[in-house]
C-alpha cells in the first residue's frame, strides 16, 4: 500500500505524518474467526483493540498502544448479488481493489470520495465523502454491516435486522467493533462526463446555488490570495466514452498536478513570500477540459504531494457567508496557503454521526503543505467553521470534543447509548475517541 509503515522499529504511522503510534503488538487476521480470537485474546491480556485501514486519516483515530489488527489478510469480494443489487465486500479491501473488480463486473459505486488508497472499513468509519446533489458518502451507501463486537462475537446488521446499530455503525469511528464484512449497494457501470473549468471566485459564489442544483456532482477548488477556481461538474452520459489522452492526463494530473505542484510547495516552504504568485500561475495552469469515463477513473486521481488537511461539513445555505469569511480572514492576516481550499457538497443522510446527518450540507476543506506549520491557518479556520455549527470530519485535524459534538448532532446520545452497551468495557478505545465520545 505504501501508505502506512509499520517500521522495523515497531512504530506505525499515517499517511499525512501527523500521527505515530507504539502499538503493544499486531496482528493480521486471515479470517473472522481468527480476528474473533485476538479481540477475546486482548481482553484476556486488558489490551485496548484498534483496527487501522491505510492510515490516511490525519486524526489519532487509528492510533494505538494496545492490539493493532491489520486489514491486509481480510480482502476480497464476498458476494455478489445481481438482483438486490449489492456487492459485499471483505472489510479491508483497498477502494481501488474494489473499484476495478466491480467494473470488471460491469457494476459501480454511485458516488466516493477524490482517491481510493483507502480500505472499506477505514473509508465509512470516518465518513468518506466526495460530492453530489443527491447522492451522498460511501457509507450512505452501504446495505449491511458484519462486525466482531467486544465480547468476540459476530453482529449482523442492516435497515431490517438490528436497525438500531446499523443507524450507528456505518460510520462507527472504530469505536462500535470491528468491521469484517460491507454490504453496498450497486449500480450497473455508467458513464460521466466531467466538465473542468476555470471561474472566478465571486462568480462561484454568486452562482452557487445553480452550480449545485444544475450538476448531479457539482466542486471546486479556490486558490487562497487569487480570486481564482477550478471547478469541475460530473453528469451522467449516455457516452461514448472519451478518457482524457494518456499523454495529456500523465501530463495535467501527474506533471503539473503532483510533480510541478510538489516543486511550488518545496519553493513556497522555503520562501513563503512567493506564495501569493506561486497561487496565481498555479490557478491558471490547468486550463478546461472535459472527458467521459466510468466513475471511479471521473471521480478519484493520484494524490502524490503530501499535505495535512482539516475539513468541515457546515449546512448547505451557509456556504458561501463562510467561504467568504475565510477568503477575508486569510486576505487580512499574514499567512501564506499553497494549497487550494476545496468546497463539495452532500445531501442529508440518516446515520447517528454522519457530518451530513439530518441535514444537506457543505464541506469546506483547507490543507497545508506537509512540513509547513498549519495551526495558525486551521485555528482562525476552525473558528469560522465552528461559528456555523460546523461539523468536523472524523479522521481531519480538528481540535472539538464531546462537549460540542452533543450539540451538534442531534442524535450524539444515540451513538454514545449504543456504544456503552457494545463496549461497555471500552475494548476500542483510544485518546482519540475519549476525546470525541467522553469516555
Ligand atoms: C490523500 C487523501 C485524500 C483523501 N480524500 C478524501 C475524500 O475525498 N473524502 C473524504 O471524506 N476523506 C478523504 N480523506 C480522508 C480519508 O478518506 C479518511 O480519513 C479515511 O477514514 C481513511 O481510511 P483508511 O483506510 O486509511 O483508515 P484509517 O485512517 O487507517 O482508519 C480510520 C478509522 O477507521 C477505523 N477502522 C479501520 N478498519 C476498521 C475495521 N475493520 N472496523 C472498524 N473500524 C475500522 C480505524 O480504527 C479508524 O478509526 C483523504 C485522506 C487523504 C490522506
Amino acid at each position: 500500500m505504501g501508505s502506512t509503515a509499520s517500521a522495523r522499529n515497531g512504530t506505525w504511522r499515517n499517511w499525512g505524518g501527523t500521527v505515530a503510534a507504539r502499538p503493544a503488538r499486531e496482528v493480521t487476521p486471515a479470517s473472522v474467526d481468527e480476528l474473533t480470537a485476538a479481540v477475546r485474546r486482548a481482553a484476556e491480556d486488558g489490551l485496548p483493540v484498534k483496527p487501522v485501514g491505510s492510515g490516511h486519516s490525519f486524526t489519532s483515530i487509528a492510533a494505538t498502544d494496545g492490539v493493532l489488527i491489520r486489514p491486509n489478510l481480510l480482502t476480497g469480494i464476498r458476494d455478489i448479488d445481481r438482483t438486490g443489487g449489492t456487492v459485499t465486500a471483505e472489510a479491508g479491501t483497498p477502494l481501488k481493489r474494489l473499484n476495478v473488480a466491480l467494473a470488471r463486473e460491469g457494476l459501480s459505486l454511485t458516488n466516493m470520495g477524490d482517491i481510493m488508497e483507502q480500505t472499506v472499513s477505514g473509508a465509512i468509519s470516518t465518513g468518506t465523502h466526495g460530492t453530489g446533489r443527491d447522492s451522498a458518502s460511501i457509507a450512505a451507501q452501504i446495505r449491511g454491516l458484519e462486525l466482531v463486537t467486544a465480547d468476540g462475537s459476530v453482529l449482523t446488521c442492516s435497515e431490517k435486522e438490528n436497525p438500531d446499530v446499523f443507524a450507528a455503525a456505518r460510520i462507527g469511528l472504530g469505536a462500535l467493533g470491528v468491521v469484517t464484512a460491507v454490504t453496498f449497494a450497486v449500480e450497473p457501470v455508467f458513464l460521466l462526463t466531467a466538465r473542468e473549468e476555470p471561474m472566478p471566485f465571486d462568480r462561484v459564489c454568486a452562482e452557487f446555488d445553480q452550480l449545485h442544483a444544475e450538476n448531479e456532482h457539482f466542486e471546486f477548488y479556490w486558490f487562497p490570495h487569487t480570486g481564482n477556481t477550478n471547478t469541475k461538474r460530473n453528469n451522467r452520459s449516455a457516452g461514448p466514452e472519451r478518457p482524457v489522452p494518456q499523454v495529456k492526463g500523465w501530463f495535467e494530473d501527474e506533471f503539473l498536478s503532483n510533480g510541478v505542484f510538489q516543486v511550488a510547495n518545496w519553493v513556497g516552504r522555503a520562501a513563503p513570500g512567493t506564495i501569493p504568485a506561486i497561487a496565481r500561475i498555479s490557478s491558471k495552469a490547468l486550463s478546461a477540459r472535459t472527458y467521459t469515463d466510468i466513475p471511479y477513473k471521473v471521480f478519484t486521481s493520484p494524490r502524490r504531494v503530501r499535505f495535512v488537511e482539516m475539513e468541515y461539513a457546515v449546512p448547505r445555505e451557509a456556504l458561501v457567508e463562510t467561504l467568504r469569511e475565510l477568503k477575508a480572514m486569510i486576505d487580512r492576516s499574514p499567512l501564506r496557503v499553497s494549497f487550494p481550499v476545496e468546497v463539495r457538497t452532500a445531501p442529508a443522510d440518516d446515520i447517528t454521526l454522519s457530518t451530513a446527518s439530518g441535514r444537506d450540507t457543505a464541506y469546506i476543506a483547507v490543507h497545508m503543505f506537509k512540513g509547513t506549520p498549519y495551526q495558525g491557518y486551521f485555528t482562525a479556520a476552525e473558528r469560522i467553521f465552528t461559528a456555523h455549527e460546523g461539523r468536523p470530519h472524523w479522521g481531519k485535524i480538528h481540535t472539538r470534543d464531546a462537549g460540542y459534538f452533543s450539540r451538534v448532532y442531534p442524535r450524539f446520545e444515540e451513538f454514545t447509548a449504543l456504544r456503552d452497551r457494545l463496549d461497555p468495557e471500552r475494548r476500542f478505545r483510544n485518546d482519540y475517541l475519549r476525546r470525541v465520545l467522553g469516555t
